[in-house]
C-alpha cells in the first residue's frame, strides 16, 4: 500500500480510524480518491486549473504537471495554505467579477459544506467560470438523513454537534439529494469508483472498499459545464 499522491508507504491514525492518514503528504481517502482521477488528466500547457482549498500533496504534483501562471490555487484564508504561497483569496460568495469560460478544470473538495451563503449561487458561478469543454470535480461530505442548513449565529458547540464541525453551514445527505443538489446538477445516479480503477489500484491507494461504491465523503463527481442545470447554453 502506498499514498498514491506522493509515494509515501507509512500511514498515520486520525482518532478512532487506523492507517488513513499519509505520514507525508496528509492525504485522506478522499484525496488519494480525487487525485486517483486527476492523474489520469492529459494537462495540455494552455490548460487553466483553478485549485480551491488545495491539498498539500495534489498541489506538489500538479504544479510540476502545470505551467504556473495557468494553475490558481485560490481560498477564502490563502493565509493557510504556506505551501501554495500564490494563493490567491476567492470569496465563493463574491464570484460576479470571475471570468467566464476561463477554467478547464476546477478542482473543489469539502469545501460546499463551508460556504456562508446559498451554494447554488456559488456552484452556478463556477460552472459559468468553466470552459465549455471543462470539468468539475467535486468532493462533498456526504452524510446520512436529510438536508440540513443553518445561518444562525449558532454557539461553536452547537454548530459541530449539528454539523460535524463549528465552520460547517450545512450537512449535504444522501437520502433526499435529488431535493437539493439534485435540483441543480445533474449527478450521476452513483458513485462507483471500480468503473474506473481496478480493485488492485484502489487498494494499493489505500482507500478502503466501503467507500468505492455509492456516494460519500470519498466520492469523486465530475461534472462538464451545462451539468448546472440553471446555465444555459
Ligand atoms: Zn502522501
Amino acid at each position: 500500500m502506498k499514498c498514491n499522491v506522493c509515494g509515501s508507504t507509512e500511514f498515520i491514525d486520525m482518532k478512532s480510524r487506523k492507517r488513513v492518514k499519509c505520514a507525508k503528504c496528509f492525504s485522506l481517502e478522499r484525496t488519494r480518491m480525487l487525485y486517483l482521477f486527476l492523474s489520469r488528466l492529459e494537462l495540455d500547457d494552455h490548460d487553466q486549473v483553478l485549485h480551491l482549498a488545495p491539498e498539500k500533496g495534489v498541489f506538489e504534483k500538479l504544479s510540476k504537471k502545470l505551467v504556473l501562471e495557468n494553475y490558481v490555487t485560490a481560498d477564502i484564508q490563502p493565509e493557510f495554505f504556506n505551501f501554495a504561497p500564490k494563493t490567491k483569496k476567492i470569496d465563493l460568495c463574491e464570484l460576479e467579477d470571475q471570468p467566464s469560460n476561463k477554467y478547464k478544470y476546477i478542482i473543489n473538495s469539502h469545501i460546499l459544506e463551508h460556504i456562508p451563503c446559498n451554494i447554488a449561487y456559488s456552484l452556478w458561478h463556477l460552472h459559468r467560470m468553466l470552459t465549455e469543454d471543462g470539468i468539475h470535480f467535486l468532493v462533498v461530505p456526504f452524510v446520512k438523513g436529510k438536508y440540513d442548513e443553518c445561518f444562525q449565529d449558532l454557539p461553536p458547540a452547537v454548530r459541530s454537534k449539528r454539523f460535524g464541525q463549528e465552520d460547517h453551514m450545512r450537512n449535504i445527505s444522501i437520502d433526499d439529494l435529488d431535493q437539493h443538489l439534485g435540483k441543480i446538477l445533474s449527478l450521476p445516479k452513483d458513485f462507483d469508483a471500480t468503473l474506473f480503477f481496478t480493485e488492485e489500484e484502489l487498494k494499493d491507494a489505500n482507500i478502503p472498499e466501503p467507500f468505492w461504491r455509492g456516494y460519500s465523503m470519498n466520492s469523486v463527481i465530475m461534472l462538464k459545464k451545462y451539468d448546472m442545470k440553471l446555465l444555459s447554453a
